[in-house]
């Protein structure tokens, strides 16, 4: 996935951009990057690692030998940014939230007239690099960040650092927020709103999606607004992604989580001593559906947060379980002797959830009756670096389908009747996936209970995972 935070101030803004950016840690594991424009001492740039050790570690002598007015700051789970380029635009940063379905195609296009592109270690283009490119193409910034978000298939959203102020541009369906905020002296913008409250900024607005804008350290101006542009901003922001403390479109995530919660409870029935979150996300999801159905919430899960940030999180899939499992600690005397319902954001291979139900269940526990709060994934995401899962075939929903159809040959009428959880066909692969990962029973949220717990108007919403609809 991946966030960024950009801020134009009166004064030195490198203290804002370090925690701007540092706010942004728990959407990429793997790379994180500042770049800065001083008018005395021009442009200066720092990429780290942070695969191992958090963003601010990293970034401590930064913090402390870097100025400037105008920065950028980047946390990214796959290539190194921001990018800076000299071009016919003079020098500028860059750095970008999105993927990228048709860069090939792309840079075949830019290098008949462009000479080279720089190849990362998996041998692929940098994305942010062949923003830059794009944003190049163009007479100025303005049209060369509209031309980026309009001809990138996927999602796009963008900052762009130059010596008069930074330009922001939102992607053309808004599938990832910008908010701008605002306090004296300085204007910032950040895809986590909740980056800024702690350094004193209060919200000015959000991006609308296409739309272009400038600032400095006063005033923002929009530069570019398309017309009709159809909102589908990420549903799975508020399920998963997001920080507690962030509002999208107005809608806070952590109220959303206790609303779907709440929801998920209100189609439910079981009975049993405790509501457990799966941490973090799964908490407060939780804690909605704890409150509705009057079954006192617990934590026999517990995150040990003080070493194991979400950052670090190795890449090779093994690991990656061991991993997720060695952060958390269990209280057996929380866990022995009680039946309860455990609530994680969602499913997707399965692997992790197995091992915590079958552990609660060797730790005592008489039930564990698993409410994921979205429904079964059934597609893999076309518009955000998803990291979670590699192919849609990894996904626990998708392999069940193939197991009950008996081909890896389902054709989208099909696929579209597992979606459906008035189908038949949704209630066996229901059961399958319970039987399999040795819950005492399963039952996913719905589709439109999970809109409606988010509560802005459903085509607004991407829900492209779970029912394949663009
Ligand atoms: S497909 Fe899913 S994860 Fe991807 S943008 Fe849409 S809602 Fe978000």
């Amino acid at each position: 996935m991946g966030g960024f935070f950009g801020v134009a101030a009166k004064e030195d803004c490198v203290f804002d951009l370090f925690f701007g950016t540092d706010y942004h840690s728990h959407l990429g594991t793997r790379r994180a990057g500042m770049a800065v424009y001083d008018k005395e001492e021009g442009f200066a740039k720092a990429i780290h690692k942070i695969e191992n050790s958090p963003f601010r570690t990293k970034f401590d002598k930064e913090a402390n030998t870097m100025h400037g007015c105008y920065g950028i700051g980047s946390i990214s789970d796959f290539e190194p940014q921001p990018i800076m380029v000299h071009s016919h635009h003079g020098t500028f940063a860059v750095t970008t939230v999105g993927k990228i379905n048709n860069a090939d195609t792309l840079v075949e296009e830019i290098l008949k007239n462009h000479s080279h592109f720089f190849v990362m270690s998996n041998g692929n283009v940098n994305p942010t690099e062949l923003v830059a490119a794009l944003i190049d193409q163009k007479e100025n910034f303005i049209d060369g960040i509209r031309y980026a978000l309009d001809v990138i298939d996927g999602s796009l959203s963008v900052l762009v650092l130059t010596e008069r102020g930074i330009y922001a541009g939102r992607d053309n369906h808004g599938r990832t927020p910008i908010s701008i905020g605002r306090k004296d002296g300085a204007i910032c913008a950040t895809f986590e709103s909740s980056a800024f409250t702690n350094l004193g900024y209060a919200p000015l607005r959000e991006l609308k999606p296409g739309e272009i804008v400038v600032f400095d350290s006063e005033k923002l101006h929009t530069l570019s607004e398309p017309e009709n542009a159809r909102m589908k901003i990420c549903t799975f922001l508020w399920i998963y992604y997001g920080y507690p403390s962030t509002s999208y479109e107005g809608i806070s995530v952590e109220k959303m989580r206790y609303h779907c919660g709440e929801k998920l409870a209100g189609r439910d029935n079981v009975k049993a001593d405790i509501v457990v979150g799966v941490p973090d996300s799964g908490t407060a999801h939780a804690i909605g559906y704890s409150n509705a159905a009057g079954i006192p919430f617990s934590r026999p899960l517990i995150k040990y947060t003080p070493t194991w940030p979400r950052s670090f999180m190795p890449t090779m899939q093994q690991n990656r379980d061991l991993i997720a499992k060695m952060k958390l600690i269990a209280v057996p005397d929380l866990i022995k002797g009680k039946s309860m319902v455990v609530i994680d954001d969602s499913i997707v291979r399965g692997t992790q959830l197995r091992e915590t139900a079958e552990f609660l269940i060797e730790s005592g526990a008489t039930e564990v009756h698993v409410r994921p709060a979205c429904p079964p994934i059934m597609y893999g995401c076309k518009y955000l670096n998803f990291s979670r899962s590699k192919s849609e075939m990894e996904l626990i929903s998708r392999r069940t389908i193939v197991a009950l159809e008996g081909t890896e040959d389902v054709s989208k009428e099909v696929l579209k009747e597992y979606c459906d959880p008035d189908s038949e066909r949704y209630q066996r692969m229901v059961d399958s996936i319970c039987k399999q990962l040795n819950f005492t029973s399963l039952r996913y949220h719905r589709l439109d209970d999970m809109i409606e717990s988010v509560g802005i108007e459903p085509d607004k919403l991407c829900t492209y995972c779970w029912n394949g609809e663009e």
